[in-house]
């Protein structure tokens, strides 16, 4: 059997070392011409910085190579691949950072490509709030201190018919403030079949630990009856808990009590009954052929007594979690210590009061971005898509564009089983698999994000603003 040696020979250290007299000063590699352009751009300073860590990892490589780093060779082969590594690095960095993407997957609510693009006014909302100060905490008709987020609730009572709203950093923040308030110290009732996890870790039966309450699992996985949620109630009751399966259905041989039957269970009892609607859909869905996304509207109207929705998926707004319910209930929620540490900040109010605005006023599905991408129709989607094929073909010959059938996902973790008809653009090269064409596509500035079916890569327009497809046919001009 043959060993590696451990401790290099001695002419293995005299390669090394000459290998490491050969590497350049960085005063000599900042003079060179060919790093030039990436001083102007992150500046000398920064440019040293890295080059010292390069040269650092470079070195270490060297003597641990045992002479086989000899290869590197003189100086200016050296140089050469110390630039080609610093050049890695600053690139590494700026993919990291957080930017603008082309969404052509189609996937609406896309969580990985930050979710719902904001409205032109929820943007200008922002603008003008985050260049200049702002009454956040200041009311103007008494000229005194005022609180966070009035004009906010007021509009959310004026649309959805609830009697108070509180808003928090995201919808997990609006169920752990909301669970801790109604139910520190007592019992959660909670049907099995709604012990769900929605991703990155939120799930309900760790929510509902964290927040001091003990869980109360009721029913079975596909049948809990509201006999089984009555049986259960006891003394330490504090809450009883309806969580929207958001991201997967359990179909078959099913039942669970509606939500007009819990509120009314819970209302005899005199306990709150807490609805985490997850996407919080203001509109009907059903038109579009999606049956099981419920409204906040009718959640409100089947009488919870807390509601909780994400203000970033189907609402289309930025980031946040939205909670109406009872004054009473919202008042106690309000005042709980953990509120300042999951509140929001001016730009959040600014663009959510601009986003409601477009509900209030009836042009949601005009100007919400998440909305018209839903409300585009096929007949559109395939237009485009003919448009987007025939400029593409006068652009390049090395890539084949076909129209084929296929569909669009909501996404977002709300109505999984449901697909929207949509006009897919197939691409294939004789050149280049698709894999390598999603890779050069995602290495285009901006990014675009593509998807592969059937080992074809597809782009769905459903999700591209007329202006990003512009920016996809130059990414296809530059491949050529
Ligand atoms: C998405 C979702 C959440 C978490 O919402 P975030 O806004 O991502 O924090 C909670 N509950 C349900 C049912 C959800 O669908």
């Amino acid at each position: 059997m043959n060993y590696a040696p451990v401790i290099a020979s001695k002419g293995d250290l005299i390669m090394s070392l000459s290998v490491l007299r050969n590497l350049p000063s960085i005063d000599q590699l900042l003079q060179r011409e060919a790093l030039q352009d990436l001083i102007a751009k992150s500046g000398r300073d920064v440019v040293r910085d890295r080059l010292r860590l390069v040269l650092d990892e470079l070195r270490r490589e060297i003597v641990g190579s045992n002479g086989s780093a000899d290869s590197l060779g003189d100086g200016a082969k050296l140089a050469g691949e110390i630039e080609q590594r610093l050049r890695e690095s600053f690139s590494l960095r700026q993919k990291s950072q957080t930017q603008k993407v082309i969404n052509a997957t189609g996937v609406v609510v896309h969580t990985n490509l930050g979710r719902a693009p904001l409205s032109h006014a929820a943007l200008e909302a922002i603008n003008q709030v985050a260049a200049d100060y702002s009454n956040l905490e200041y009311d103007l008709v008494s000229g005194k201190r005022g609180k966070r987020g009035t004009g906010l609730e007021a509009m959310l009572k004026e649309l959805l018919g609830c009697e108070a709203a509180a808003v928090v950093n995201n919808c997990a923040a609006a169920v752990l403030i909301t669970l801790n308030t109604l139910g520190e110290g007592g019992e959660v009732i909670i049907s099995r079949g709604e012990l769900i996890e929605i991703g990155g870790s939120f799930r309900i039966p760790d929510v509902i630990a964290k927040s001091g309450a003990r869980i109360r699992e009721v029913g079975t996985t596909n049948r809990t009856r509201l006999s089984d949620y009555e049986k259960a109630i006891n003394e330490n009751t504090k809450v009883i808990l309806r969580a929207h399966p958001s991201n997967y259905r359990i179909v078959g041989f099913t039942e669970k009590p509606s939500l007009e039957e819990l509120a009314r269970l819970a209302s005899e009892h005199g306990l709150p009954l807490f609805e985490d609607l997850g996407s919080g859909c203001l509109v009907d869905l059903n038109p579009l052929g999606i049956h099981d996304e419920p409204t906040v509207q009718q959640a409100v109207k089947a009488g919870a007594s807390v509601i909780a929705f994400s203000g970033d998926k189907l609402l289309g707004g930025p980031q946040s979690g939205i909670i109406l319910g009872e004054s009473e209930l919202i008042k106690r929620i309000k005042s709980n210590p953990l509120m300042r540490a999951l509140r929001v900040d001016k730009l959040t109010f600014a663009a959510l009061e601009a986003t409601i605005a477009a509900y209030l006023s009836g042009r949601a599905l005009e100007e919400i971005p998440v909305q018209s991408a839903l409300h585009l129709s096929k007949e559109t989607v395939t237009r485009r898509a003919r448009l987007f094929i025939r400029r593409a073909r006068k652009i390049t010959n090395d890539f084949q564009f076909n129209a084929i059938e296929g569909h669009s996902v909501v996404g977002g973790g709300s109505a999984p089983g449901n697909q929207l008809p949509t006009t897919l653009i197939s691409i294939t090269s004789s050149r280049l698999a698709a894999v390598e064409i999603e890779e050069r596509l995602r290495a285009n500035s901006p990014p675009i994000i593509t998807r592969i079916v059937n080992d074809n890569l597809v782009i769905d327009l459903r999700t591209v603003s007329p202006a990003a497809e512009n920016e996809i046919l130059s990414a296809f001009a530059k491949l050529v």
